[in-house]
């Protein structure tokens, strides 16, 4: 029986991860569930799973889930950050899930490869913002981390078995978002509802407009940077408007080893929880013939540009990465609430990165710092 921590167990990929929890109930326990704001949702997942340890963002939503699940015995009810970190960190848990959206998942990522936990990680920003410390901490405490995100999934499963310096290139598909076909100037007539509607794969909200942008491509490249030890110049993207190669990885031989699949998060996040195992989870396989063909191409750059501009902060570096994920954090909300237009993100982000002066080998707290002014920064520019 493995015992999970899930924090972020609201979100699209925590509702996935307890999904896979409820089909193989023999296998996975859940110790602690870690919230934000939805604390029905929570409420309705702590009767179900009876969990040690619930944790939501403050005190009066605290008290507000204690009201709702009266009578649950033996849980402690925590909140803030305290209340993440203790979740990241339980000795019960045998593994932590990783899935709170955005810059809020590094703290606990921190958390739990500091106490030695393995992760299975779901949030990509931990790894862009502080790729280096949260590796690094990682091989030092010999914490293992398993991704979780589709894309680096398929690169961990096409690695498992090969030499690591027989590697010579990664490629990592996109499926290029709801307006990879539309002009310049119907991007910019885009409304946040429009922006919502992925073609292939049902996502949060924000991770969803980070698609329509390709900056969730960017991000992914860092993350695969970090993840898997490959300069960025290694990783190359690929349009792949089916979304059935989740990934590839080119050895020295010119062999080509990919992941396909069905775009599925219960996939990847059960790979993650039983690895090395593979449950027996009911999905299909892709249908190869009633597809026909599988297509692959070059992202335009200059109908994405937030590609670019997420490979420039990762060769910067330092804390370019972490001013990059606040910026298009504030620069998506402001879209999302329809105080900019989807193609002004890109001109937010770019504005506060040029004014960034970036701190070379920076610890934790010049990341947290570097991210606070950004933001600032950002909503200055909205
Ligand atoms: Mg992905």
């Amino acid at each position: 029986m493995k015992r999970l921590s899930v924090i972020g167990s609201t979100g699209s990929v925590g509702r996935n991860v307890l999904r896979v929890v409820r089909q193989f109930p023999e296998r996975f326990s859940v110790v602690a569930l870690a919230a934000g704001r939805n604390v029905g949702l929570l409420a309705e997942q702590v009767t179900r799973f009876s969990p040690e340890v619930a944790v939501v963002l403050d005190g009066d939503l605290a008290s507000r889930l204690k009201e709702m699940v009266m009578g649950a015995r033996r849980l402690e009810i925590l909140h803030g950050l305290d209340g993440y970190r203790v979740a990241a960190t339980l000795s019960s848990a045998d593994l932590v899930v990783s899935a709170i959206a955005g810059s809020a998942g590094l703290l606990p990522t921190m958390a739990a490869t500091e106490a030695g936990k393995p992760v299975a990680l779901a949030n990509k920003e931990s790894l862009v913002m502080a790729g280096e410390l949260v590796m690094g901490t990682a091989r030092e405490k010999g914490a293992s981390i398993i991704p979780v995100d589709s894309e680096h999934s398929a690169i961990f499963q096409s690695l498992a078995g090969h030499r690591r310096q027989d590697l010579k290139q990664i490629i990592l598909t996109a499926s290029g978002g709801p307006f990879l076909d539309k002009s310049p100037e119907d991007i910019d007539k885009v409304t946040p509802e429009m922006a919502l509607c992925h073609p292939t794969w049902k996502m949060g909200p924000k991770i969803t407009i980070d698609s329509a942008t390709l900056m969730n491509k960017g991000l992914e490249v860092i993350e695969a940077k970090w993840l898997f030890g490959v300069p960025e110049e290694l990783i190359q993207v690929v349009i792949h408007r089916e979304s059935v190669v989740h990934s590839m990885v080119v050895y020295q031989d010119g062999s080509v080893i990919a992941q396909l699949g069905l775009p599925d998060m219960r996939a990847p996040i059960a790979y993650a929880l039983s690895y090395p195992e593979r449950l027996p989870l009911g999905l299909p396989p892709p249908d190869f013939v009633d597809m026909g063909s599988l297509t692959f191409r070059n992202p335009d750059p200059g109908k994405f540009p937030c590609l670019a501009l997420a490979i420039e902060a990762c060769r910067t570096g330092k804390t370019m990465p972490a001013v990059l994920i606040a910026a298009n954090e504030v620069a998506v909300d402001a879209f999302l609430h329809q105080r900019i237009r989807l193609r002004r993100i890109w001109e937010v982000v770019h504005r506060v990165m040029t004014r960034h002066k970036p701190v070379s080998e920076p610890g934790l707290s010049d990341i947290l710092e570097a991210a606070a002014w950004a933001r600032l920064t950002a909503e200055g520019c909205v």
